[in-house]
């Protein structure tokens, strides 16, 4: 036995906390002690689930089929739903032997780099990023490089960016649109660039949908591999239930890609987690069936707050904030607050600056530290109406 081995595997080692739900966590038990805690950590939508949809998996429940094992990949019925949606949301002919279904979202983006990456492999990762990325892109043995995009264009990286990110070990880009967190959307023409521009460099790209039903001011969108088709063989979507149906909690994604790559993971996942919980992918289905009036409403809700986040936060001396167009977060820069005394506290990052609301405000906002891009906080705004102008509020009177 040898006493000099590490407790804890350098690759698990390697891994950062994630500092999303960190914050969330600590706001949770501020709470409880019975602070007043206002939480713009979480990224999930404050409604409960549709009522059809927790209906229809009440019923899954009863039934005896649904107690068992079933195939690792996913139950056909949500399969052939996945194939409708993405036919009538993306128009995007898919079959069901394209499909994984997946522990969620985040479970999607470890599979897809898992089962693409091998070690040393590059990946352009667009920054500001979800967090969740460079550390399953480092788990699969691959190698994040952050190609970083402020508001002045829109946090939106350009094919020229790109291509002078791009080396000969890059496997593969990542796109998120909507984006976490700074709720940046890529217009068509931007998507079809890129793609084309993926296209002839041999790249494969993993674009991450979740968000693609909250798109404000009616702006035009699409999925990467319905406008770019020569792309198909080399691309990978990332979407799930979570935010369009306000099903975080049911743990239900996907991934759609080329045959043998979607083999390939579904090996992995039947040696990782075997089937994804039935009654959840029951619940899963009666969602993409059940049509989009549900986000339609939600969507308005959303697109409410927004404004009001956006324009109560600019309200703020130091603070810039951008209207974002997509998701649901505000990504403002709070430079100008940095470098400062506030209230004989000395502040110097984002990060300190967000502990500091945190504790004289009783507000949550994740720092930008926590995206790969110190100088900005993320604002959640799926939260209600009152408690968004009550927190706001708070930030106003503590730095007016
Ligand atoms: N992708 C992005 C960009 C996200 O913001 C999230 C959730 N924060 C996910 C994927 C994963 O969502 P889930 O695992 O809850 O389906």
């Amino acid at each position: 036995m040898s006493l000099e081995r590490p407790r804890i595997s350098a690759r698990v080692r390697a891994i950062a906390e994630s500092a999303t739900l960190k914050v969330d966590a600590r706001a949770k038990a501020l709470r409880a002690e019975g602070r007043p805690v206002i939480g713009f950590g979480a990224g999930e939508p404050d409604f409960p689930t549709p009522a059809h949809i927790v209906e229809a998996a009440v019923a899954a429940c009863r039934e005896p089929r649904f107690h068992r094992y079933t195939p690792a990949s996913g139950l056909p019925e949500l399969k052939d739903a996945i194939v409708r949606k993405t036919r009538r949301d993306s128009s995007y002919e898919i079959e069901a032997s394209q499909v994984l279904v997946t522990n969620g979202g985040k479970h999607a983006v470890y599979g897809a780099f898992a089962t693409l990456l091998d070690p040393g492999d590059e990946v352009l990762l667009p920054t500001p990023y979800w967090t969740t990325y460079p550390e399953s892109i480092r788990l699969a043995g691959g190698i994040p490089v952050e190609v970083f995009a402020d508001e002045t264009q829109d946090f939106k990286v350009t094919v020229e960016q790109l291509e002078s990110a791009r080396t000969e070990r890059t496997k593969a880009l990542l796109l998120t649109s909507p984006s976490n967190p700074t709720g940046a959307v890529f217009t068509i023409e931007e998507i079809e660039a890129i793609g084309a521009w993926a296209v002839q460099h041999d790249l494969w790209v993993v674009t991450d949908e979740i968000y693609e039903h909250l798109v404000y001011d009616g702006l035009a969108t699409a999925s990467l591999p319905a406008v770019r088709p020569d792309l198909r063989e080399r691309c990978i979507v990332v979407n799930g239930v979570a935010k369009t149906y306000a099903m975080t909690g049911w743990r239900v994604g996907w991934i759609i890609g080329p045959r043998d790559v979607v083999a390939a993971a579904s090996n992995l996942q039947s040696h990782a987690t075997s089937n994804v919980g039935n009654v959840s992918q029951i619940a899963a289905a009666a969602a993409l069936d059940g049509g989009l009036d549900a986000v339609a409403q939600m969507k308005a809700a959303f697109e409410r707050r927004r404004r009001t986040v956006v324009d109560m936060l600019n309200d703020v001396p130091g603070v810039r904030c951008p209207e974002p167009q997509g998701a649901f977060y505000a990504f403002p820069s709070v430079k100008d607050l940095l470098g400062r005394t506030h209230g004989r506290v000395e502040i110097a990052t984002s990060s300190e600056l967000a502990s500091y609301i945190l504790d004289h405000a009783d507000v949550a906002a994740v720092p930008g530290e926590a995206f790969g891009a110190p100088g900005y906080l993320r604002f959640s705004y799926a939260l209600g109406d009152d408690a968004l102008q009550e927190g706001i509020g708070r930030i106003q009177k503590l730095f007016g």
